[in-house]
């Protein structure tokens, strides 16, 4: 009963608030990541990004204008990692704030010798536990190439990471996805990973952020699965393989090689 009610609400959501399909097709268009996504797909897409709209608080700090299409575009690629999740994998994220450039984040942390340290550093994204998505504008705009860097992709893959404790590059798996299976492909991944960036060797299809940590990776491999997918699957094809089997998508089916 409770699942009929809901879906009732959100077919009224969607039919009140979804863009209109003209506009829809122009986002999509517009943004080269989505090549070849299928006529049901692109529904399935304009529906979740419609809830997802109507769920997430768009906050454009001092400086940033958003159009209706800027606000389309950002919803339709945070919801293609959701595409065939569906939208209770953001159910953390309320609000999603723009800042115009790379914004300067302050934290604090304590080292293992118990020292506070301070870390200012400028970044272009980042997502908080049970609190905002925060994306800059300079980045999120022009994002959707398929250059494998997706600042809109990177951080909300953060959030379904973050869906079972800090973020550690180990989301919550389906029932059907052994741990191990996960856990063997990207440990041996971000090891050799990280031995090449250290021997200045860094491999194409992957950002040298990915060597950052094990969370980074996973959200840096997120992006080159959703942009670069032939590389990805070239380079580290358990890595496809396990996000193929978690986002339930094989972009390296409809995108150009
Ligand atoms: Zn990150």
């Amino acid at each position: 009963m409770l699942d009929r009610i809901r879906t009732w609400r959100r077919r009224r959501i969607v039919d009140r608030h979804a863009p209109p399909a003209t506009l829809w097709a122009e986002v999509l268009d517009s943004l080269p990541l989505m090549t070849g996504l299928s006529a049901p797909a692109r529904d399935q897409l304009r529906e979740l990004a419609t809830l997802f709209m109507h769920k997430v608080q768009v906050v454009p700090a001092e400086g940033v204008m958003l159009s209706e299409r800027d606000r389309w575009c950002l919803a339709a690629q945070a919801c293609l990692p959701i595409l065939n999740l569906g939208l209770d994998w953001y159910e953390t994220c309320a609000t999603l704030v723009v800042y115009p450039g790379s914004f300067v984040a302050r934290h604090h942390y304590r080292d293992e010798a118990g020292v506070e340290h301070e870390d200012v550093s400028p970044l272009s994204g980042e997502a908080w536990d049970s609190g905002p998505v925060v994306l800059s504008w300079e980045d999120a705009h022009g994002a959707g190439e398929l250059d494998g860097y997706n600042v809109v992709i990177h951080e909300f893959t953060h959030k379904l990471d973050m869906l079972n404790g800090a973020a550690n590059g180990h989301p919550p798996l389906h029932a059907d996805m052994p741990g191990r299976d996960w856990t063997r492909a990207f440990t041996t991944a971000f090891e050799d990973f990280t031995n090449r960036v250290e021997q200045d060797e860094a491999p194409d299809g992957l950002d040298i952020y990915a060597a950052e940590s094990p969370a980074e990776f996973f959200a840096v491999a997120s992006e080159s699965f959703f942009e670069l997918p032939h590389r990805l699957r070239a380079l580290y094809p358990a890595v496809y393989q396990q996000l193929s089997l978690f986002y339930r998508q094989t972009p390296a089916d409809r995108l150009p090689s």
